[in-house]
């Protein structure tokens, strides 16, 4: 017998697009074929179930890949459930997926560039013809008194069916591999590319060379086969963990903190999560990108799946594996899969659950929070929906303590009577923050301060405003209010403070000298080791907008600000004294006013004081 058929119109369609497709990663073929020769065994092995009368019962179930360097052919066979002639002409004459059917859509749309659209949908056995100058499909059906035959295609208009001679059962693709293609036909090429797509197939994938002796002795599949994370958590061991996770990520660290995670409410998932050591990926890592693994029913989907996870939750590694996807998922967009939505937020709570149980534990919780916690904090920033699940899980370095880390309920629990709010401080470094004028009287009243010095701290505030009913308040910020003070050091600095007459002549100087360069001059009790402080005018952008402007926009200007000063500091004493004309009254007004710039963060150019400052010490000097 030999038949030659036409192919249906949209199957020629499909096969001129992969033809002269210039996709780059091929390789994706190899992952469609395990995985139609993996689905082929699985159907066998149920029909099994009821149906003994099949052909090579005892044939192992295997999928078994040759590779000829020579002929440059590659030859995929599998002991599945196979085809007879009629189901060849069925199965590879016409379009079986809807997937295929949506790539050619989507393909339609783009015009001729489907090449960067390939990767998406699982293009199904037809992706061979990327790589394939010939493909014969040489079947036997498991039904006991079916023939052999064999489908042979070119890519070209028709394909040919012919009887043929295969005692085994199932499928065997020989694929004749372009000139461009010839690295298809290398062991290693072929054994690396069956381990980082279908590892976890649970048949074992046989790799050989077509010239090797048969030595059943040194045949050892290449994939691994356990899908770990559809065991029950307490049968795998400390070790398998680590090991998997280690081929996940080419990470050579142990992971940080492992999650096994079954649930089947409200919705069926297995899924193996892994915190890593740091955030920063190691050299010799394999992903290219974020995201999970997701497998429907062991089969991978897709590898770095983004979906599922919250973007501040990116540092986590893992594969994810559901019942409830529709089977067709891989072939369809995923993120279409309504299922995805509640996977993601069933996970997002999960680790939330259990960063809450890690954080508990400062010895466990503090290596996590240095290297991670920035994440969490960027959680905040931009999920209103989960602050008040992320905000416990929140570390800070404080005024009054810079060693070990600080939680909000910390603070709260060391909030003396009377303070009932959470104050704040923003600065671009923990340690110049301390020197902050905005400090002054809550350090003199025993009030401590917490220290956001992280680039995204000033976004986190936007949706960060009460912790347990306690609001966030900004020291810097003119409006906010004072805690009580310290009887004794408000007693100290009234004696200290200067004259009202002399004041008022120091406020004019001021002004009459810094002119444009502030919006206003005026007296603060806020003040006490330092002389003055920037604050912003009423109604102006408040600082939190303001470094993030700055942050997004380097041409961005700071709106012009309010000089206030401490009335009872020497400097000032020393600014009301000196003759009205001098040279040092300019000198020392100057000085202060871009000290108080330079504490801001907001000098322009601070190599610019040192000739006046040389200035100053002179004049000490004289
Ligand atoms: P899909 O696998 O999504 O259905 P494919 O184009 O990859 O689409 O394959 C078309 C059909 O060909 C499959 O549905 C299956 O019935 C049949 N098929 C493909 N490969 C094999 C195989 N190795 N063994 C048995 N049947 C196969």
């Amino acid at each position: 017998m030999e038949e030659k058929v036409q192919f249906k119109a949209e199957i020629r369609q499909l096969l001129d697009i992969l033809i002269h497709s210039l996709y780059t990663e091929r390789e994706i073929f190899l992952r469609e074929l395990v995985s139609n020769a993996s689905d082929a065994i699985n159907q066998f092995r149920f029909e099994q179930l009821t149906n003994k009368n099949v052909h090579d019962a005892d044939a192992e179930l295997a999928i078994t890949l040759t590779v000829d360097s020579e002929k440059k052919t590659l030859t995929i066979q599998d002991s599945g459930i196979g085809m007879t002639a009629d189901q060849l002409r069925e199965n590879l004459g016409t379009i079986a997926r809807s997937g295929a059917r949506a790539f050619l859509d989507a393909a339609k749309e783009r015009g001729e560039d489907a090449s960067d659209i390939i990767g998406r949908f699982g293009v199904g056995f037809y992706s061979v013809f990327m790589v394939a100058d010939e493909v014969r499909v040489t079947s036997r059906s498991m039904q006991p008194d079916a023939e052999a035959a064999t489908w042979i295609s070119n890519g070209g208009d028709e394909y040919t069916i012919t009887s043929a001679e295969q005692a085994a059962r199932g499928t065997k693709i020989e694929i004749q591999l372009k000139e461009d293609a010839t690295e298809f036909a290398e062991f290693f090429k072929i054994r690396q590319i069956i381990k980082q797509h279908s590892d976890y197939v649970e048949f074992p994938i046989y790799v050989v060379k077509a010239d090797a002796e048969d030595d059943d002795a040194e045949k050892a599949p290449v994939n691994q086969q356990t899908a770990l994370w559809r065991k029950s958590p307490r049968e795998v061991e400390a070790e398998d963990y680590k090991n998997f996770y280690q081929q996940l990520t080419f990470d050579f660290q142990e992971p940080r903190h492992t999650i096994h995670y079954v649930a089947d409410a409200p919705v069926q998932l297995y899924s193996l999560l892994f915190i890593p050591n740091s955030a920063e990926p190691s050299m010799m890592s394999l992903r290219r990108e974020d995201g999970l693994k997701l497998y429907n029913r062991k089969v991978l989907i897709q590898d770095y799946t983004k979906d599922l996870l919250p973007d501040y939750f990116r540092f986590i590694r893992g594969v994810v594996d559901s019942e409830d996807l529709p089977l067709n998922v891989s072939r369809e967009s995923v993120q279409a899969s309504p299922i995805i939505g509640k996977l993601k937020s069933t996970i997002t709570k999960k680790i939330l659950r259990e960063l809450k149980s890690m954080a508990k534990d400062a010895e466990v919780y503090t290596p996590f929070w240095e290297s991670m916690g920035i994440f969490l904090k960027e959680g905040v920033a931009t999920d209103p929906e989960q602050v008040e699940k992320l905000l416990p899980l929140l570390r800070f370095k404080t005024t009054t303590e810079t060693e070990a880390w600080t939680s909000l309920a910390d603070y709260v629990a060391r909030m003396p009577e009377g303070q009932d709010v959470v104050y704040y401080i923003l600065g671009d470094d923990a340690q110049s923050i301390q020197r902050s004028p905005h400090l002054d009287y809550f350090r003199k009243n025993g009030y401590e301060v917490l220290l956001f010095s992280d680039p995204v701290d000033p976004f986190m505030t936007q949706n960060a405003l009460e912790f347990e009913g306690k609001a966030f308040k900004n020291v810097a910020s003119a409006d906010t209010e004072l805690p009580e003070a310290n009887a004794d050091a408000a007693a100290e600095d009234t004696a200290n403070a200067l004259e009202d007459a002399s004041l008022a002549e120091v406020i004019a100087r001021f002004k009459t000298h810094l002119g444009e360069r502030v919006e206003d001059v005026r007296t603060t009790e806020r003040l006490s080791d330092s002389p003055a402080r920037l604050v912003d005018m009423e109604g102006a952008m408040n600082q939190e907008m303001q470094r993030m402007q700055r942050m997004m926009d380097k041409d961005y200007e700071v709106p012009k600000k309010i000089l206030e000063l401490n009335p009872s500091h020497a400097i000032l004493k020393k600014v009301a004294e000196l003759p009205a004309s001098g040279e040092l009254l300019s000198v020392m007004i100057d000085q202060v006013y871009e000290n108080a710039l330079l504490i801001e963060g907001l000098h322009p150019d601070p190599a610019s004081m040192i000739a006046r400052i040389q200035q100053l010490m002179q004049a000490a000097s004289e």
